[in-house]
């Protein structure tokens, strides 16, 4: 039996592996595996715990004879609870996470015993030794070593008998390495530009934290039929395959137990979240077959960040226990829907406010207009960097499909703030005439109605606002968040800085509060206008009107990336001092590496399964073919092998046309590996080399659908989608 008939056997044979659950009640487990402020409060002395404290409410350090106190701690912690080592957990810019295990067991050289061993030196950052240093340009000073330091705002957590220690990562030479430090020191600016705007309003707001809430696709397949997929396995997603028709779709061959499989996963998925501290809420999708999608309660951006990264590392591993692999990808599957990484994004203050949120009485309506204009503001003038910040290899096979997001980035209000926005836009004031203003006070009195009713929802917009927050629908399923939250955060830090500028100035001119806010939110509304839409983003009607407004449409991800060079990028990454202008050339080179290297391994992938499968197999269907026309002939029945002759005539084509991409492919490869640019390098992988690739999956997805399906060794797509 084929390798895909086993598979198939295999997988349709399973039974769902049942979960127990640990307690009656979530709260009964929920972050057991955390050291979190109350188990710091239990297990560190007063002052150590003070330390903590302070370091998380106002930033600074923590010193060396402290960490010595919480490492202590932290230790007897996790040896009560059966760990044996630990590891600095982080965020590097090539993967998810990274993590180093060492073990507790040292040795007291005194007396030639073992002994369980932690150091607070292993706690925060070791001072790097300077004769280290590495010389030489930026891309020797990124590969060379950095060391990891605990970030307080983030508990350690236990992942089997592992203490891990959520880190920053850091060069030797000071630069950033990781998605963490740059998302952190944008959280400590927006904290800083949106309190001093809060002051106009509430002079009680003394911290403004970001948060995010998102809500995690994907798909499950199961583990037989992953392991006969190369593809899958070497790159997250189906280089070849055809779509299966609408009544393999309807079909229920397949089905079997399957929705308990799933179920049982994702319960045990949620129980590993809880433990670790993850506010996981379960939600199932129906928009494709065998996808479905995480969502938690949101938390402040970083730790959301973290938490994200963490639920898809427990995915990863609990999917081997019910023999299921959760695919991250975006695009997986051809022709289906993708998988995307919702980033609800709002800011809070310390007082419980909800910045984007309309209040209760006036003020607060114009607190939240505020804020509202200035994020719409932010993202009009950022928006080829946020739409950098989401373009990834596997994002690629979303951007500017028939699903989200859109390649061109614009943003939804609804039609109740649109029509408050041009409310604004149209009353004529110009710092002048108070008696303007106050009419549109009266207006804006009437925002929370306006927002209650607004029910419109708009599923095609990459950056929609959701009544309360802003849901920036473009981020890809397999991202760090980190990536667009520290771009659309230093965004919003960066105008409300302009913003406040622009008010007190017009206050210090003798004009009165309100009317100052009026006149500069009125500025911007105008200003931004530009970037809003409303409409279907997918319609071609808008792909004409956003080329009317001047507004890109980028689609490849080395394009889009372009904005990471640009005058606007130094002004916000640079200028703000969240990357030095080294790091910014840095993480540009590195998605373009990145980008090259995944091609490349897509290349090798499809190459082998052409090679190696698909020709054989259509060789073997062929041969198979002319045995029964000669067969036919030997008898005479020349005419009956009208049937047969026509598939060998269309396999030998499709072959044909096979071998014909794959020449211009070497050559085009050959072209670009013969650059010593690495942008020209990858647009020519972005361009015509990954149009190549679509023309040979075409022809070979043609294949499958007329070589015999006994012979054919790839798990197809109905077989993928609808085991379960
Ligand atoms: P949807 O219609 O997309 O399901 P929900 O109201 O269920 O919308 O929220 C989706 C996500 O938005 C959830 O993860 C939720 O935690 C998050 N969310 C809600 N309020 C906020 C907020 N103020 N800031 C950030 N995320 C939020
Ligand atoms: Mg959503």
């Amino acid at each position: 039996m084929s390798l895909r008939f086993n598979a198939v056997q295999t997988a349709t044979s399973r039974q769902p592996v049942s979960v127990s659950v640990p307690g009656e009640k979530v709260t009964d487990y929920f972050a057991e595996s955390v050291f979190d402020l109350k188990k710091m409060q239990k297990y560190l002395e007063p002052d150590a715990f003070a330390a903590v404290l302070s370091v998380r409410e106002n930033g600074g350090r923590i010193d060396k004879e402290v960490a010595g106190k919480i490492a202590q701690g932290m230790k007897v912690w996790a040896m009560e609870k059966g760990v044996t080592h630990y590891a600095h957990w982080f965020q590097p810019l090539t993967g998810t996470t990274a993590e180093k295990h060492d073990s507790f067991l040292d040795f007291n050289y005194s007396t030639g015993t073992p002994i369980e061993k932690f150091a607070g030196s292993l706690l925060v950052q070791q001072e790097p030794d300077a004769s280290s240093f590495p010389s030489g340009g930026i891309r020797s000073t990124f590969e060379a070593r950095g060391y990891t330091a605990w970030d307080p705002e983030s508990p350690a957590f236990i992942i089997d008998t592992t203490l891990c220690i959520p880190s920053v990562f850091i060069s030797y030479t000071g630069e950033s390495l990781d998605y963490k430090t740059p998302l952190l020191k944008t959280n400590a600016l927006l904290n800083k530009a949106a309190t001093a705007v809060c002051k106009y309003f509430d002079e009680k707001i003394t911290k403004v934290s970001p948060t995010l809430g998102w809500e995690q696709e994907f798909f499950l397949v199961d583990a037989a039929l992953y392991e006969a997929r190369p593809d899958l396995i070497l790159t997250g997603r189906t280089v070849l395959g055809h779509s299966a028709s609408k009544d393999q779709q309807l079909e229920d061959h397949y089905f079997g137990s399957i929705p308990e499989r799933a179920a049982q996963f994702i319960r045990e998925v949620e129980i590993e979240s809880h433990r670790l501290g993850i506010p996981a809420k379960t939600r199932h999708n129906e928009v494709a077959p065998n996808q479905f999608e995480i969502a938690p309660i949101f938390e402040n951006v970083d730790i959301a960040v973290d938490h994200n990264i963490l639920l898809m590392d427990v995915m990863r591993r609990v999917a081997k226990r019910h023999n299921l692999v959760a695919l991250l990808h975006e695009k997986p599957f051809a022709g289906i829907n993708g998988s995307g990484k919702h980033n609800n994004w709002s800011m809070s203050s310390n007082t419980g406010i909800n910045l984007l949120s309309p209040g209760k009485d006036k003020d607060s309506h114009l607190m939240f207009l505020t804020f509202l204009a200035n994020v719409v503001k932010a993202v009009h003038t950022n928006s080829d960097l946020l739409l950098a910040s989401i373009a990834t290899p596997g994002n690629e096979h979303r951007l500017g499909g028939n699903e989200a997001p859109p390649a061109i980035f614009s943003a939804f209000l609804g039609s109740a703030l649109t029509k408050m926005l041009n409310l604004i836009e149209n009353t004529k004031g110009d710092g002048s005439s108070a008696q303007e203003n106050s009419l549109l006070t009266i207006d804006i009195e009437h925002i929370p109605e306006l927002t209650l009713d607004n029910t419109d929802r708009n599923r095609t917009s990459p950056f929609a606002f959701t009544g309360n927050k802003f849901e920036f629908r473009a981020v890809g399923s397999s991202a760090n968040c980190a990536g667009p939250m520290m771009t659309l955060g230093a965004a919003v830090a960066e105008q409300l800085t302009a913003f406040k500028k622009d008010v007190d100035a017009l206050i210090s001119s003798g004009i009165e509060k309100e009317e100052a806010l009026l006149t500069v939110i009125r500025k911007i509304v105008i200003e931004s206008k530009n970037i809003r839409f409303d409409g279907n983003n997918y319609s071609d009607e808008w792909k004409a009107e956003a080329k009317a407004r001047g507004l890109k449409n980028i689609t490849s991800a080395p394009e889009a990336w372009a904005a990471f060079k640009t005058d606007r990028a130094n002004k916000l990454y640079v200028d703000q001092n969240i990357y030095s202008h080294r790091e910014l050339e840095a993480r540009y080179e590195i998605s373009l590496e990145t980008y090259v290297k995944k091609m490349q391994i897509e290349i090798e992938v499809m190459d082998e399964l052409i090679s190696n499968v698909v020709t054989p197999v259509a060789l073997k269907y062929q041969s198979l073919l002319v045995g029964n026309v000669v067969g036919l002939n030997a008898i005479s029945l020349q005419s009956a092998a009208a049937p047969a002759t026509a598939i060998i005539t269309k396999i030998s084509e499709h072959l044909n046309a096979i071998q014909a991409a794959k020449t211009e492919l070497t050559a085009t490869i050959a072209t670009a590996e013969a650059l010593t640019e690495l942008e020209a390098k990858a647009v020519i992988y972005a361009g015509k080399v990954r149009s190549l690739l679509s023309t040979i999956r075409t022809e070979s997805d043609e294949l499958e659908l007329i070589v015999d399906n006994e012979l054919w060794p790839l798990p197809k797509y109905r077989e993928l989608l609808f085991t379960k």
